[in-house]
């Protein structure tokens, strides 16, 4: 008769603590129980079992949920270390890990039956037709009953009735990518090769792999990957976001011509746990996914490879909030396989490692096909601008219209957002929740927080002055999409931003859209990254330096890289590319990096600064967010918790955007010792008692909240 000891929702991480329960039977860790805990049913995670209490009455567990653990013992000790490293409770890593439908509390039933056909013990005599069907079909059993039956109707029948073949349910699975025609291996580069052989011979066991787009550095992985499954194991592919997976996974189906899972946040809960399925059953031997298939049970992981592993699209921004990297590193140590991160602006932290050794760099220098394309900075303070376009960049696409090639134009979003102003008392239109302007969607006419992604409908009254005199200030992509139009009628414009890519595949049709008969293709950030279109020979970015103003330690690095992989679009094939960076500071480093597409030197400068300003990589962060209704309560905690933490390094605390209604202030933690912080950290956790201010930890923040 075992006691065993559970963890229990809520999530709380004042009760990252265990209870005991009493099980009828035994229970392997993993399995999930309904208890009842403070006179609620709740479900409960068993972690193992322990000694009859000696001091209270174990109550019994209420019912047993699964038959198999949910995890296995490397998915326990990574949920310990994500537990640790981001100061997060248990069960919001085990949530994590898991797909949306195996999580503690969920109620879905994801598994979908569908009819099979297995082997049965047929005796009786055939017709020739049935045995003949039976012999061709047989070694290939179970099958799909929708793939036996398309063969005879007739004969199927027979040998189901006569026991040959007896139906079974299983679980339906599908493949949700589709099948694209082979793409044979090139014939490496003498560069590429070198890489590969690097990454194959050296003992190390985590590579930096640095080339500039277009250098073949996804060949690279191709090539690993079918190596490593030639040996039988696992390849797990990272791509950052969502934008470029159907890249990814086009080109590893293309090449290996079997079947993979794919991970990613468009998926239905369904559809999730059936790729999540498919690796557990070991089915496959690829994974293509964004973040969350880090998680992914594995059992004979050979190869992980993290495409673009500088994008912020890798760090997680809810509880726990963990770093796709971070999780990589330590699969790649529990299965001792090698970890390939590339990058053609790799993360400071990374090439930093890079440079003392910890990760071998290895590096292709060249472009496959072409040279870089020309870069030119514009100077915006001189010359003629036309809503915000200067003389030289309108004359550039009205070339590439004239000789049919394409354009892309970037925004950076901070720069062009439209906001609603008052003529009288230039109050501005501001989010009630979050106390940051709203911006102005004119399709819709409403008008959206891009914060908390709220709409409200767009309104003619002034809030503060009562005047109905509005202008519209900033451009936003919708208005300079208009504007583009006005000056090139005849240009098939395709827009890619937040508003235009909510939908599932949206990416996809308007990447195809510009692809087969667009002109133009407008977008923020996200235009920025992994595309690869032959036809696309100029690449204009609107206002280079809107994200230098930010008070954020990473902006120049989130700059630099913005621009860097921006003109990487450009000249991608045969034709010449060119780029043109209009900006208001031109002779800014992180300008003049780019302009030579000279990554080292801007990364020997960027360090500077980060040294004299104590930030990453030099010494580790985190923030504490403490939010009330309030302002003057979420100010006291934060001051109290200052001056418990004396002996640290404590900025702040400042104040930030609103989120729900609640004010925020800020204390930022700098530590030269990542576990001395982490100790820190977990002390205050543990005893910050406050019910009514919220505290919100974030461990190594990529982004400061503003
Ligand atoms: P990256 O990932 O560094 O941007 P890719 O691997 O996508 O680079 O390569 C850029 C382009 O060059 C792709 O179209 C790819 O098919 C092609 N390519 C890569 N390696 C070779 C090679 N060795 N020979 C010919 N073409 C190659
Ligand atoms: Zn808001
Ligand atoms: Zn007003």
């Amino acid at each position: 008769m075992p006691f065993i000891q559970v963890y229990v929702e809520p999530l709380a991480l004042s009760l990252n603590q265990m209870f005991t329960y009493h099980s009828k039977e035994k229970l392997e860790r993993g399995i999930r129980v309904k208890v009842e805990f403070n006179h609620k049913e709740m479900v409960a995670i068993v972690m193992g079992e322990c000694e009859k209490p000696t001091d209270f009455q174990a109550k019994e567990i209420l019912e047993v949920l699964d038959e198999k653990p949910l995890l296995n013992d490397e998915l326990f000790e990574l949920a310990e270390y994500m537990s640790n490293t981001y100061v997060a409770s248990k069960m919001s890593c085990f949530k994590t890990m898991l797909p949306p439908s195996l999580r503690v509390q969920s109620k879905t039933k994801p598994i979908i039956m569908e009819e099979w056909f297995e082997q049965g013990e047929g005796m009786s005599s055939l017709t020739p037709k049935a045995k003949e069907l039976f012999e061709k079909l047989q070694p290939m059993l179970p099958m799909r009953s929708s793939l036996f039956r398309k063969q005879a109707k007739t004969h199927t029948k027979q040998l189901l009735e006569k026991g040959y073949i007896r139906s079974i349910k299983r679980e339906k699975q599908e493949e949700i990518a589709s099948d694209y025609e082979e793409d044979r291996p090139p014939i490496l580069s003498e560069d590429q090769e070198k890489a590969i052989e690097t990454i194959r011979n050296e003992e190390n066991s985590t590579f930096l792999l640095h080339g500039v787009t277009g250098s073949g550095k996804t060949e690279v992985f191709l090539q690993l990957a079918k190596e490593t499954i030639e040996q039988g194991k696992q390849v797990l592919f990272l791509v950052p976001e969502i934008g470029l997976t159907p890249l990814m996974i086009q080109r590893v189906k293309a090449r290996f011509q079997q079947k993979i899972a794919i991970y990613h946040s468009q998926l239905s809960a369904s559809e999730k746990y059936q790729q999540y399925q498919m690796v557990k059953n070991k089915e496959v031997q690829i994974v293509v996914g964004t973040r969350s298939a880090c998680f992914m049970p594995f059992h004979d992981l050979g190869l992980i490879l993290m495409d673009e592993e500088h994008d912020t699209s890798y760090k997680q921004d809810a509880m726990p909030k963990y770093h796709t990297r971070d999780i990589a590193l330590f699969r790649s140590a529990y299965h001792h396989c090698k970890l390939v991160l590339a990058s053609a602006t790799p993360s400071l932290e990374s090439y930093a490692r890079a440079y003392k050794g910890l990760y071998t760099l290895v590096e292709l220098k060249r472009r496959i096909a072409k040279s870089m394309p020309k870069i030119e900075l514009v100077d915006l303070r001189e010359g003629e601008v036309e809503g915000g376009l200067s003389k030289n960049l309108l004359d550039k696409i009205q070339d590439r219209l004239a000789k049919k090639e394409q354009t892309i134009l970037l925004l950076n979003r901070r720069g062009y957002l439209p906001v609603m102003k008052c003529r009288k008392c230039e109050e501005t239109i501001l989010c009630p929740d979050c106390g940051i302007a709203l911006s102005y969607h004119r399709s819709e006419n409403t008008l959206v927080c891009h914060c908390c992604g709220n709409t409200y409908p767009n309104t003619n009254t002034c809030p503060k002055c009562g005047s109905h005199d509005f202008y519209q200030h900033g451009m936003g992509t919708e208005k300079l999409e208009g504007s583009i139009q006005t000056k090139f009628p005849e240009a098939k414009i395709v827009r890619m931003d937040a508003d235009t890519t909510r939908k599932k595949n949206a990416h996809q049709k308007l990447l195809k859209a510009f692809e087969e008969e667009g002109d133009i293709l407008i977008g923020t950030q996200m235009v920025a990254k992994g595309l690869d279109f032959p036809n696309v020979t100029l690449v204009g970015i609107l206002q280079a330096d809107a994200g230098l103003v930010r008070s954020d330690y990473r902006a120049n690095e989130t700059t630099y890289e913005m621009l860097e992989q921006a003109s990487g679009r450009a000249g991608r094939a045969d034709k010449e590319g060119e780029v043109l960076i209009q900006t208001f500071d031109r002779s800014h480093y992180v300008m003049e990096s780019v302009l030579n597409h000279d990554y080292r030197k801007f990364f020997q400068t960027e360090m500077q600064y980060r040294h004299l300003g104590n930030y990453p990589p030099f010494t580790y962060m985190a923030t504490l967010i403490f939010s009330h209704a309030e302002l003057s309560q979420a100010l006291f905690e934060a001051r109290k918790v200052k001056d418990e933490l004396k002996e640290q390094r404590v900025l702040g605390p400042i104040e930030i955007s609103m989120r729900q209604k609640k004010k925020r202030v800020r204390l930022l933690l700098k530590d030269k010792s990542q576990e001395h912080l982490e100790t820190t950290i977990w002390a205050l956790a543990h005893r910050y008692k406050s019910n009514a201010v919220k505290l919100e930890i974030n461990m190594h923040p990529l982004m400061l909240e503003e």
